[in-house]
């Protein structure tokens, strides 16, 4: 059976995702930018813990938060040392 969401697929996908970004960094220094302030982070904003829609309540009955909805699931780029930032 064919899962779309195989490990090894996942995998692929998170290589290509490294690669596309560390060459753009790369890119960016190479034209003299100055970019060893700069950070990554994944960020993830669940669900209200009362909630009772689909994917909390599933989370619930496996007692597994990972799986619970998410009202944010992106990527913050910022510079690190940065007092105005928040
Ligand atoms: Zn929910």
């Amino acid at each position: 059976m064919l899962s779309f969401r195989s490990p090894s697929n996942n995998e692929r996908i998170l290589a290509i995702a490294i690669r596309k970004i560390e060459k753009m960094l790369k890119d960016m220094q190479r034209e003299g930018k100055d970019l060893s302030r700069l950070k990554l982070k994944k960020f993830q904003k669940t669900h209200h813990i009362d909630c009772n829609c689909k994917l909390c309540e599933e989370a619930k009955k496996k007692n597994d938060p990972h799986m619970r909805g998410l009202t944010e699931d992106g990527f913050k780029v910022y510079v690190s040392g940065d007092k105005k930032d928040v």
